[in-house]
């Protein structure tokens, strides 16, 4: 099964990858900043490059200095001490953290449960090492324009999704694509059941520094009794639009860390040394420059540039209260029967096509958003296309101006 279906299936970011794009196409698909990282951060790089020490092998937990940094960020968000040797790891991105996790826990037929919409990478991650995803929805509501708080999870479903083949729940908060923010109280009914069956938890929140409004972002690990069962991921990439710098942590028990530090060893055997020195320099200078504040309130910005012209259009979407994604329903959206459509976007879900149709035609990039359903799902997620808005201001505004001819 390992070799079926979605698993090996050719994935989203390369068929909509701007390389097969015409190049004054404005990219809104795959999710990376079209800005570079801060100069603080960046000079850091350079220096790391120009010494000796930091381009060469790190310890496969990662380097000291980065552990010390992530310690010293994140010990006031858990409120507890962590310990850098045994409780921080860190991974060349999220996504090979989350791949080692996977490698360490799963046995052939352990059931992983996911909400669903699910960021596409954790499908075949699971069934890759032998695991089952099993899927729970998130409930899109039934009228227009919404906010992402009401895409809600229906817990009877959820406690149905449990078996006794059931290892671990993957909650991913703030959500991609939805931009869902989980509430406390979601949480701890999540929490309730995983420690009344005894599962992981694996805990994405690679976005957590973009949270908007008045939401507040809960770390499920901090709900009573979760540390000794939550693993929790966190991405230089995003806090420091930095996303192929591949830099990403795990915050956990010993009991998870250790057996996935094995996982990591063996895979890539640490993460590439002068960007994790850059990211410790992040961290350790981030909350005294005030950026990460700043940052979030300038994404809250673009944010608004998004939405403000889909509301031009009377089109509807969801507004995010975390993330940096906007999905917009595109189930009107029409083209001529006979357009040229390649053999990557035919044979999927129509708003493959659609997001096909509005790259080419109207030349603004989006990710269809039956990537993050299964096969048997595909028909909900085909209404809708998500945008990106992790884009400078002035790209944002000639994309709004752009979409504007699809209403
Ligand atoms: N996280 C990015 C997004 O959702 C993409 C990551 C990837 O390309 N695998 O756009």
């Amino acid at each position: 099964r390992l070799r079926e279906g979605r698993a090996l299936a050719q994935d989203v970011w390369s068929i909509f990858n701007a390389a097969n794009l015409p190049s004054d196409c404005i990219n809104l698909g795959q999710g990376y900043m079209n800005f570079a990282p801060p100069e603080w951060v960046k000079s850091a790089a350079e220096e790391a490059l120009n010494a000796v020490a930091t381009n060469h092998y790190s310890h496969p937990k990662g380097r000291i200095r980065l552990r010390e940094a992530i310690k010293a960020h994140y010990e006031p968000e858990f409120g507890r001490t962590l310990d850098v040797e045994s409780e921080i790891l860190v991974t060349s991105g999220a996504n090979e953290g989350q791949y080692s996790v996977f490698v360490a826990f799963l046995e052939q037929g352990d059931e992983v449960i996911m909400f669903e919409p699910f960021f596409d990478q954790y499908l075949p991650s699971v069934t890759f090492n032998g695991g089952v995803p099993v899927y729970v929805p998130l409930h899109p509501p039934s009228h227009g324009k919404h906010n992402s708080r009401e895409w809600s999870i229906d817990f009877d479903e959820l406690r149905r999704a449990v078996t006794p083949r059931t290892k671990m729940i993957i909650v991913n908060t703030p959500h991609n694509p939805v931009g869902k923010v989980f509430t406390r109280d979601e949480l701890e009914k999540i929490a309730a059941i995983a420690e009344e069956h005894n599962l992981l938890v694996m805990s994405d929140e690679v976005y957590d520094s973009l949270v908007f409004d008045d939401n507040e972002h809960v770390r499920i690990a901090t709900l009573p009794g979760m540390w000794d069962r939550t693993v929790t991921v966190g991405s230089a990439g995003k806090m420091f639009a930095a996303t192929g710098w591949r830099v990403g942590w795990l915050i956990g028990p010993p009991s998870i860390i250790q057996p996935t530090l094995a996982a990591t060893t063996r895979i890539v055997f640490c993460s590439n040394s002068p960007l994790q020195e850059a990211s410790a320099v992040g961290l350790e200078q981030a909350k005294k420059r005030g950026f990460l504040k700043q940052q979030c309130a300038e994404y809250a910005e673009r944010r608004q540039i998004l939405t403000d012209a889909f509301d031009k259009m009377g089109m509807n979407y969801t507004n995010p209260q975390g993330s940096y994604f906007v999905l917009l329903d595109i189930s009107n959206v029409k083209w001529p029967e006979d357009y040229p459509f390649p053999a990557s976007v035919l044979g999927r879900g129509r708003d493959f096509r659609a997001c096909w149709f509005i790259a080419m035609e109207i030349g603004v990039s989006s990710i269809p958003v039956s990537e993050f359903y299964c096969e048997e799902h595909t028909s909900i997620g085909e209404s809708y296309a998500r945008f990106a808005f992790c884009k400078d201001v002035d790209t944002l505004k000639a994309a709004a101006e752009r979409l504007q001819k699809l209403k």
